[in-house]
């Protein structure tokens, strides 16, 4: 019998091609150019900060100049944090995600507005909630309302806006109904930034609550150039016209990108600090400094008042002409969201009564550059000169009054727990909302931009940020600011055509 020579493997011919190299993966979540890199190249447009209004100007552009050549830089003074909504994270709950957001983040002295110097911004954790300005607050705007109707469907559709979020939740439809029929008929289910869509055919919405890395995303469609731990100092002008931006890397090595147009998106505080820094010094600029007042009322929730089944809490009470407050509601206790926390069975609930009040846009609120600290890019750290007035503390009363009617009208009255008294109001700063320091209007004596965001007199300077928006109204200022962003956006890109 003839058996078949024995084969030694390194003899053996193989008849398959062999793949390509070994894959090379990026080093990050995200593709990140070098300062060095950037330096070689003159953008159309730089965008400096990545939260709620950077991340919206550069998702326009990006989408609108598709196969256009037009070249987008973003520097970012943060580093990488998270890459998505702190609240879209699996070991989160509302009180880790809380402690968490203050460890990372940092307040300028005597002002307790926590910011987050990362990419991503504050939008890493906003709690999402996004209603419109009224109208009778934008009326007094240099944007008309049928215009900012149409910006803010824009920015609803891009951030997934939703007032599904606790639809047919008992607890809310009960405490709906109790409130519409007592004093509050305007009470709805609040609008929150969420994709709730199902997956399907293998596009998965894993980032569930919106924040600018989901602009990002998008505009990853299209090239563009990001460098982060990249502070913005001083924005570079010649002739009335901007020609680039000087930015420092940690080690204080300083950069000089060129660029036609130069959006600021560095929020309320740090784009009039990079403005003053530059020695561009409009009477306005850092002038006109809002907020809102927080009124937090804590209620009762006895079971016996409501059905069996509870589910989440989440109403929004808004405020209108007559009204210069809004309220949310949250609970039961903590459970405003969740994510795998067991829910225990409990025969009394807190809810929470969050109160904001409409604050004058006055002169005397400001921010300014501080003549001696510097931060650890050597920028002049800014201080924050603010109080309320007369008018604010009536509507702080007049708010205080409205969370007793709401809370009876619910039936959860108030209490006081743990030391807090059933209503209490937070030291201003802490309810994230601050605004106006880049204030947008027609007359450069009370406002710091025209209506389109650009700064008054600077060909090419751009502000993108709460900082553009006028007057604080009572609705939380994150899609109106989306909405701005785009809109400045779209002016940019008729200009540059
Ligand atoms: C806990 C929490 C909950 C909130 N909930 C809500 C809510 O429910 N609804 C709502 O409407 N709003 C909410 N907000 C507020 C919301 O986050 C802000 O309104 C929004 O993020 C502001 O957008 P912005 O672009 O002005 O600034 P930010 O989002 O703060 O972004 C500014 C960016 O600029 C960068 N930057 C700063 N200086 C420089 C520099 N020199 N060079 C380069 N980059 C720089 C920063 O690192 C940051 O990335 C909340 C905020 C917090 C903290």
């Amino acid at each position: 019998m003839k058996l078949p020579d024995q084969i030694s493997p390194t003899k053996q011919k193989i008849q398959i091609p062999t793949c390509p190299g070994v894959c090379v993966y990026p080093e990050q979540w995200v593709p990140l150019t070098s300062l060095e890199n950037m330096e070689q190249v003159e953008y159309d447009v730089l965008i400096v900060g990545t939260g709620a209004g950077g991340g919206a100007a550069l998702w326009r552009l990006s989408e609108q100049w598709e196969g256009t050549g037009k070249r987008i830089g973003v520097v970012e003074k943060g580093d990488l944090l998270l890459p998505t909504n702190g609240m879209n994270i699996a070991t989160m709950d509302p009180e880790r995600f809380l402690k968490y957001y203050y460890t990372v983040s940092k307040s300028p002295p005597q002002y307790p507005s926590p910011q987050v110097y990362a990419l991503g911004g504050r939008t890493l954790f906003w709690t999402a909630v996004s209603p419109r300005m009224h109208v009778s607050e934008i009326a007094n705007w240099p944007v008309t309302v049928k215009e900012m109707e149409l910006y803010y469907t824009v920015a609803e559709r891009i951030m997934n806006v939703t007032h599904s979020f606790t639809q047919g939740s008992p607890l809310t439809e009960i405490s709906l109904d109790r409130l519409r029929k007592n004093g509050f008929p305007e009470a709805t289910d609040e609008p929150i930034a969420i994709d709730l869509s199902p997956t399907k055919f293998g596009v998965v919405n894993s980032n569930a609550f919106f924040s600018s890395i989901t602009f990002i995303a998008h505009a990853l469609n299209r090239p563009f150039d990001l460098a982060v731990n990249a502070s913005a100092v001083q924005v570079l002008v010649e002739r009335n016209r901007v020609v680039g931006l000087k930015v420092m890397s940690p080690d204080k090595k300083p950069y000089y990108l060129k660029a036609k147009t130069v959006v600021l998106s560095a929020s309320t505080f740090g784009t009039p600090q990079i403005l003053l820094n530059s020695g561009i010094e409009g009477r306005v600029i850092g002038r006109y400094l809002s907020n809102h007042s927080r009124l937090v009322g804590t209620g009762l929730l006895h079971r016996s008042e409501f059905t069996e089944r509870l589910g989440p809490l989440r109403i929004l009470i808004p405020g209108t002409e007559n009204r210069p407050y809004q309220f949310q509601i949250w609970g039961p206790g903590n459970f405003a969201w969740v994510q795998n926390k067991v829910q225990p069975l409990k025969e009394k609930w807190e809810v929470k009564f969050y109160g904001s009040g409409k604050v004058e846009s006055r002169f005397e609120n400001f921010v300014a550059l501080d003549p001696v600290r510097r931060d650890e890019y050597g920028l002049s750290e800014i201080q924050v000169h603010f109080s309320y007035s007369e008018q604010d503390e009536i509507v702080i009363q007049q708010m205080a009054e409205a969370v007793k009617q709401a809370s009876a009208a619910m039936k959860t009255p108030l209490l006081s727990t743990g030391g807090q008294p059933a209503i209490c109001l937070l030291p201003p700063g802490l309810e994230n909302h601050e605004i106006g320091t880049c204030r947008m209007g027609d007359d450069p004596s009370t406002s710091a931009t025209n209506r389109y965001g650009q700064i008054h007199g600077i060909h090419g300077l751009f502000v993108a940020d709460n900082s553009v928006i006028p007057t604080s109204g009572t609705a939380n200022p994150t899609l109106t600011t989306v909405a701005l962003a785009i809109r400045t956006a779209d002016y940019i890109i008729h200009q540059l055509k």
